[in-house]
């Protein structure tokens, strides 16, 4: 470990005990920026990093609201304000039981520099609750959003920081959400992204992050001179990113072969056509179902359940050419990255934030195989909400060919930027460098030019 390296961590994990998730994003960034800091000691100088690892604002609150059972609840909801130096703080909101201060703080940092990636004028933040919607009816989720935007609409607007979906936030959250923050400001305003088509919402939004993984896949196999067309694809996930993932690679010719939720996965031989994907988007959307019932529902799918008693997921030990994980971080440990190499996978599109940890990533870039980080690969949603805000602010709607191309070209340029940095700092072919300095360089230098705030 360089230097540089170890006192930077030496002082992440003393100021931050306790935050794992967040001490690994740090970590990632750190080795990749090594590399910049031997070349560029202005930065050094200027204490950048240690600048960028501390948020410039932590919002921590209380959000009580009423069950249908008449009984009190109480969660804890969050907003971490990471880096303005670029535009508006802009990261999604994300309801799960999971949720801490450790783990927004890994997305919010991942997020400054995925949003420069995108080459919009956008911040980083993340947001979100401990709170848990699955199980719960519609009015105790409206009550509970309501609650939580009650504190929340004091720090956020459209030129300060506007919110976003993530997991457990979808549609039916942003909308509570956008009502209760209208209510309280009497403004009508593009103050979260992910809105409804009649409100505000941008077309090809609940898309982009799942399309956009799959055109940075296809970017990177065009390198090899290679396309999706026939490539077997093992995606994780059944929520939003992995539902669009889907979409996208069928679009392309793809196979996908498995889909997965906290209980469990399905493996299907045949493929999951168009046909089994709508049933999947029902299930999941309106429906608000268990993978399982796919299984039920076609026969020859094999359903198997999780099993924490395991240290690997079987969902990532079939034979296959690309991997889309799309659930959550932590999602791909040395022994799946062992297992996954061992099946063939050549490529791995991040459509999840950190879904491999450090070892995964190790033997990844090891075996030289085409691996996309998600601060790159997942970075179409937050660019298609920059385009929503883009659209807000013009009081105008582009048609859903117009916001489609701009994330094809976003996505196109994003690789671009990872493969250029990773061959200018001497590591060609290292997407995770690329990413990493590619997105550190705009922040760290709009930094320096406003001076120490
Ligand atoms: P979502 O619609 O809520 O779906 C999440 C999916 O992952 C569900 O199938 C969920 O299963 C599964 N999952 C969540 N936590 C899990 C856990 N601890 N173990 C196993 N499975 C788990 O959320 P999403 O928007 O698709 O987000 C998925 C990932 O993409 C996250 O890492 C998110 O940060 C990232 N991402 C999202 C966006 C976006 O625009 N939405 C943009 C960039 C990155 P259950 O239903 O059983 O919990």
């Amino acid at each position: 470990m360089s230097e540089f390296v170890n006192y930077l961590m030496n002082l992440v994990k003393t100021k931050n005990p306790n935050e794992p998730e967040f001490h690994q994003a740090v970590y990632e960034v750190a080795i990749s920026l090594s590399l910049v800091m031997e070349r560029h000691p202005e930065y050094r100088k200027e204490k950048i990093l240690e600048r960028m690892v501390e948020p410039e604002r932590v919002i921590m609150f209380r959000v009580p609201w009423v069950d249908d059972q008449d009984e009190v609840q109480i969660n804890r909801g969050f907003r971490i304000e990471m880096n303005s130096a670029i535009g508006p703080y802009k990261g999604g909101l994300r309801f799960h039981p999971s949720v801490n201060l450790g783990i927004l703080k890994f997305l919010a940092f991942e997020q400054v520099f995925k949003n420069s990636l995108t080459s919009l004028p956008m911040g980083g933040g993340k947001g979100g609750s401990d709170f848990d919607p699955k199980g719960k009816s519609d009015a105790e989720v409206m009550r509970f959003c309501q609650s939580f935007m009650n504190e929340l609409y004091r720090h956020i607007g459209p030129n300060t920081d506007v919110p976003a979906g993530d997991i457990g936030v979808g549609g039916r959250e942003i909308g509570y959400l956008f009502g209760q923050y209208k209510r309280l400001k009497n403004e009508f305003t593009g103050v979260l992204t992910g809105k409804g088509l009649n409100w505000g919402g941008s077309l090809i939004r609940p898309e982009a992050t799942g399309y956009g993984s799959v055109y940075f896949a296809s970017e990177m196999l065009a390198t090899r001179g290679e396309t999706l067309e026939g490539k077997k694809c093992l995606v994780s996930g059944s929520g939003n990113v992995a539902q669009y993932t889907v979409e996208k690679i069928l679009e392309l010719g793809g196979k996908v072969l498995t889909l997965s939720d906290s209980n469990g996965y399905i493996y299907d031989e045949e493929g999951i056509d168009r046909e089994k994907l709508n049933f999947v988007m029902d299930l999941k959307n309106n429906r608000r179902g268990r993978i399982k019932e796919y299984a039920e529902e076609f026969k020859n799918a094999v359903y198997t359940p999780a099993d924490p008693g395991l240290d690997y997921n079987p969902l990532w030990n079939h034979k296959a050419d690309c991997a889309f994980p799309s659930a959550t971080q932590n999602e791909i440990n040395g022994k799946d990255a062992q297992n996954l190499l061992k099946n063939g996978v050549y490529l791995i599109s991040e459509g999840a934030n950190m879904p491999c940890t450090p070892e995964a990533i190790d033997l990844f870039l090891d075996a030289k195989i085409l691996y996309g980080p998600g601060k790159a690969a997942n970075a179409g949603g937050v660019a298609t909400s920059g385009l929503e805000m883009a659209q807000n602010s013009m009081r105008y709607s582009w048609t859903r060919e117009e916001v489609d191309n701009r994330l094809r070209l976003i996505m196109k340029n994003i690789h671009k930027t990872c493969v250029d940095v990773a061959e200018k700092y001497g590591t060609p072919g290292n997407y995770v460098n690329g990413a990493n300095i590619g997105g550190f360089i705009k922040v760290a230098d709009a930094m320096i030019d406003q001076g120490i705030v």
